[in-house]
């Protein structure tokens, strides 16, 4: 995840709620990733330190344990890099400009100039990340399913490039070839009922307090054909009523159905339902998160002690790279070192 600063519900629904069940079963790495976020904001990381930390508070509060997973901070593990460089040896150019996001961020983003060698290349990092723990799934939303494939191609040129070794006669690959775990995600209505996004201004924040969310709900926009108390609506094209599919129970949602489509409860008494069901599902997350805030060493604590443990997976999967591709010199004979 990239460190955007505080985290949203839609950052929730659409992974954050899944990695914490993914810990259970999985032995998961989940990293905060900085270089990333400069392939994109080169120009001013002054923020940076900043925003990592609140996505870790943010982490830590949805539930991520790090007595159950590894979190950690990409660029504390600079294996990451070597890696990125010699995947970029061998990716050709045409893999990386047809990536559909690379030409559709492109396009859509016009204050910052993303002609750069690192954003053409960020997929290839995206491949290193992955590779490097030689995962077998990677949880990703639709968008993300190309970055995927990419990383299968990657893998699959480097071994056929280099041998990983043999055993018993058989070729030995070093990388395994990952698969897109689908995570999904529904999608979430920010206020102003367009896809929740912090650019838009319109998200709900995981640390937002209990007032601050019931104001947020309040200036929601609901249906646009109940423009009077009187008229019935439809919450299946009211952005309230998406909500309240995601988070509220059965018992409320029968409620809203009813009560929406017979006009017989408003617009206002709806929205505070869906922010009752929100206040629930925030506040134990801001509770956790309140220990970690009163002493934020304990969080830095938590990335270091991560950053640690991945860099010995990391390192031991780069003792095998280097050795597949010839790298691994040893000492020049006749050498006193
Ligand atoms: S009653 Fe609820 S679901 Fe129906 S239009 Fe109003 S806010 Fe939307």
């Amino acid at each position: 995840m990239r460190p955007t600063g505080k985290l949203h519900l839609g950052n929730y629904v659409g992974a954050l709620e899944n990695w914490v069940r993914m810990q259970e079963q999985y032995d998961c790495f989940f990293f905060i990733a900085d270089w990333h976020a400069l392939t994109t904001d080169y120009a001013d990381p002054s923020h940076l330190k900043e925003n990592l930390v609140d996505v870790l508070l943010d982490w830590l509060a949805a539930g991520l344990d790090p007595a159950k997973c590894v979190m950690f901070i990409q660029s504390h593990v600079p294996v990451h890099a070597e890696l990125h460089l010699l995947f970029s040896m061998i990716t050709p150019v045409g893999w990386l400009e047809r990536v559909p996001s690379y030409k559709e961020q492109k396009e859509n983003i016009k204050e910052k100039d993303l002609n750069t060698y690192g954003f053409l290349g960020y997929p290839v990092l995206q491949s290193a990340d992955i590779l490097i723990y030689k995962a077998d799934v990677v949880p990703v939303g639709e968008d993300q399913v190309a970055h995927v494939e990419l990383t299968r191609e990657i893998a699959r040129r480097f071994n056929g490039f280099y041998i990983g070794g043999f055993n018993d006669k058989k070729r030995e690959y070093v990388f395994p070839e990952p698969a897109a775990l689908l995570t999904p995600a529904p999608r979430l209505p920010g206020t102003d009922g367009r896809k929740m996004s912090k650019s838009y201004g319109n998200a709900v924040l995981l640390t937002d307090p209990e007032p601050v969310v019931r104001q947020k709900l309040k200036t929601m926009v609901t249906d646009p054909a109940r423009i009077r108390r009187s008229d019935p609506g439809n919450p299946d094209i009211c952005p309230v009523g998406d909500l309240h599919k995601i988070f509220s129970s059965k018992d409320t949602m029968a409620k809203v159905y009813e009560g929406c489509r017979s006009a017989g409860i408003g617009c206002i008494e709806c929205k505070s339902w869906a922010a009752d069901t929100l206040v629930k599902i925030l506040n134990p997350m801001q509770e956790r998160r309140k220990k970690y805030e009163d002493n934020p060493r304990l969080a830095w604590d938590i990335l270091e002690a991560g950053s640690a443990r991945a860099r010995e997976v990391a390192g031991a999967t780069m003792d095998e790279v280097r050795s597949a591709m010839g790298l691994d010199y040893g000492p020049v004979k006749g050498s006193t070192k």
